[in-house]
């Protein structure tokens, strides 16, 4: 074994000289991934950011200790953020992806030819970097030059815009540190001024099983800027609980187009799951309408 455990961080250990991942930022619950290998490890101003090889996902992208993407299950999560309002807006031209330094989500919307521009805000270049550079598994190694790489905080962009975009996606990490504000109210009332009269934002809304306090916030309060709110789920496998929470807005009836138009290599979305993305198990209808 090339590592010594005073190097790692303390969410990786060895143990009975195997690489051992925990994820521990929740009070009652711990997941361990066993590692084949750290691919790289390097803290940055904002997080430590590091690409693990483990045994059953493949590389992963971990940040602070928390995985965020695999190789294995990390087109479920990206094709399901980027082609469902993708496809509820047939007619966009400008995107705004906010987050999503994995570029997994950038590489999803450059598969639709009608896109004339993609920007994506990340407030962590060392995280596009890794991920360029050791998990192309995810990022597909993007070089379209219709995406335009922006290093600044997302919160702050939006401020600055107005009227600009067809849809926003935000794809961050969970609520804490840089990303928290990426919950807030505030922040989506920006993110509506941001958009085009016509647009449309989707978020990550967490774990419906874990996380119902924060989804349902975070569909009230979208539901309180836009006039039209709707929740879809995704099994994600190394997202705790498996069941993932996404929440649309938009100032226009969601409706899905006749003639569905997905890019033919994906690995997750078809016709299929788009016609019944927002079918909700009961739980979670009930939970809704509250
Ligand atoms: N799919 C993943 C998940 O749900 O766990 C997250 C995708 S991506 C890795 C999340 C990205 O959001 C991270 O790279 C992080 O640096 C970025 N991020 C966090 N806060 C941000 C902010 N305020 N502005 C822009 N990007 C932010």
């Amino acid at each position: 074994m090339k590592h010594v455990q005073d190097t790692l961080p303390p969410y990786v250990k060895i143990e009975n000289g195997e690489l051992w991942l925990t994820e521990d930022d929740r009070e009652n619950l711990k997941i361990s991934y066993r590692i084949k290998d750290i691919i790289f490890s390097e803290p940055s101003e904002f997080q430590h950011v590091m690409i693990l090889d483990s045994y059953d996902f493949g590389r992963m992208l971990v940040l602070d200790g928390v995985v965020q993407t695999t190789s294995i299950d990390g087109h479920i999560y990206n094709e399901m953020i980027s082609h469902i309002p993708l496809q509820l807006h047939p007619a966009a031209k400008k995107v705004l992806i906010i987050g999503g330094g994995d570029c997994g989500a950038a590489r999803e919307a450059a598969k639709y030819p009608h896109l004339e521009e993609i920007h994506m805000v990340e407030i962590d270049e060392k995280v596009v970097q890794a991920c360029k550079a050791h998990l192309q598994e995810v990022s597909g190694n993007l070089s379209d030059p219709r995406v335009k790489f922006i290093y600044d905080d997302g919160v702050a962009f939006v401020k600055e815009h107005e009227n600009e975009y067809d849809v926003i996606i935000i794809d961050s990490s969970d609520p804490v540190g840089p990303a928290e504000a990426l919950f807030s109210r505030d922040f989506y009332a920006n993110v509506r001024r941001a958009l085009k009269d016509d647009g449309l934002m989707v978020c990550q809304s967490q774990s419906p099983i874990f996380h119902l306090d924060i989804l349902r916030r975070t569909y009230n309060n979208i539901g309180e800027l836009f006039p039209h709110v709707k929740v879809y789920t995704a099994t994600v496998p190394t997202y705790p609980g498996g069941l993932w929470s996404f929440t649309i807005g938009s100032t226009k009836p969601l409706a899905l187009p006749e003639k569905a138009t997905i890019p033919a290599d994906t690995k997750y979305v078809n016709e299929g799951i788009l016609k019944q993305c927002f079918e909700l198990p009961q739980f979670l209808k009930t939970a809704l309408e509250k």
